[in-house]
């Protein structure tokens, strides 16, 4: 499996902003320790692949630097190059760690996870909807027919949920803080809503119950995983009480039962803002090495795939 990264994912921000772009430069580092001979640099995504999501002038206002003050404000970033650089490269990431999810079981992209990007404006740091970007082109190939996003970001998925509204080769899920942003929320195709404070075992019984609901009624060819850290009790934005076990256990839990399923995944990082950087990136560095331990050699791919299934029942509460 492949695993990547940009150093353009490192934004240049103005200072106190509240978006953490040194955390993709610890994520990589961490990584780089972890599984060099994996890490892969990512082609950006190209202007087709977007306008098979996006709005056409919404992609040209982005590309050309003519979004107004408001479109700006929403997305939350000031309008810069390297802005655009940095989603059109973490959109081409999560294209290619779905290509490498078909080739090898798993593929991995140390950002992305844009999910509040819509079909015409950005929100919420999300400019470009990678997940969206990477089905409606693996779609266009004729590489997959049906594709499952699985967002365990704290945050809703809103923008991916409107985008693949209605589309009956598309599979939503989202598990998120029933108080948090976005404070209007679209309609996933199947959406489980957290109170504020929810710990590991109401969490993890949670989602045992939504995946194997989201299994029963669809059948991906390929699954995209944002593994957001920001469920995270120390988390500034999250507002619930997930510790790095519970987290661990959660990763371990989807990527176990995908593999059992012989699912290939593609793993977004997503959201992650704990008041110490380095706890969000402990978090993600564990995504990335339980799916290491699962996928690390091409066992999915290969047939060689010694994974149990796994019983979803068995630590339900
Ligand atoms: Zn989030």
């Amino acid at each position: 499996m492949w695993i990547y990264s940009s150093e353009r994912y490192v934004l240049p921000l103005p200072p106190g902003h509240r978006f953490p772009s040194p955390k993709y430069a610890a994520l990589r580092r961490r990584v780089a320790t972890l599984a060099p001979e994996r890490m892969r640099e990512p082609e950006p995504a190209t202007d087709v692949e977007l306008c098979r999501t996006h709005a056409p002038e919404y992609v040209a206002d982005v590309v050309s630097g003519a979004l107004d003050a408001a479109a700006q404000r929403r997305i939350g970033f000031p309008w810069s190059p390297e802005m655009v650089a940095r989603s059109r490269h973490s959109a081409g990431a999560t294209l290619a760690a779905c290509r490498s999810a078909l080739e090898h079981g798993c593929g991995i992209n140390l950002a992305g996870g844009t999910h509040h990007a819509h079909r015409g404006w950005g929100s919420g740091f999300c400019v470009f909807n990678d997940a969206a970007v990477a089905i409606r082109t693996l779609q266009a190939e004729g590489r997959i027919v049906r594709a499952m996003v699985i967002d365990l970001d704290v945050h809703q998925g809103d923008g991916t949920a409107a985008i693949l509204a209605g589309d009956d080769t598309t599979f939503t899920l989202s598990l998120h803080g029933r108080r948090n942003f976005p404070f209007r929320k679209a309609s996933s195709d199947l959406d489980v809503e957290l109170d504020d404070g929810t710990g590991d075992r109401a969490y993890l019984s949670a989602l045992h119950a939504a995946l194997r609901v989201a299994l029963d009624r669809f059948a991906p060819d390929v699954a995209i995983y944002l593994a957001g850290a920001d469920p995270y009790v120390g988390d500034r934005l999250g507002r619930l009480a997930l510790t790095k076990d519970g987290l661990a256990a959660r990763d371990r839990f989807v990527l176990e039962t995908m593999a059992a399923r012989r699912v290939p995944v593609a793993i977004a990082m997503a959201g992650g803002y704990a008041a110490d950087i380095e706890d969000s990136v402990d978090i993600h560095a564990t995504t990335i090495a339980i799916a290491l331990g699962i996928h690390g050699l091409g066992a999915l791919a290969s047939g060689r795939n010694p994974l149990p299934r796994v019983v979803l029942d068995s630590t339900d509460e």
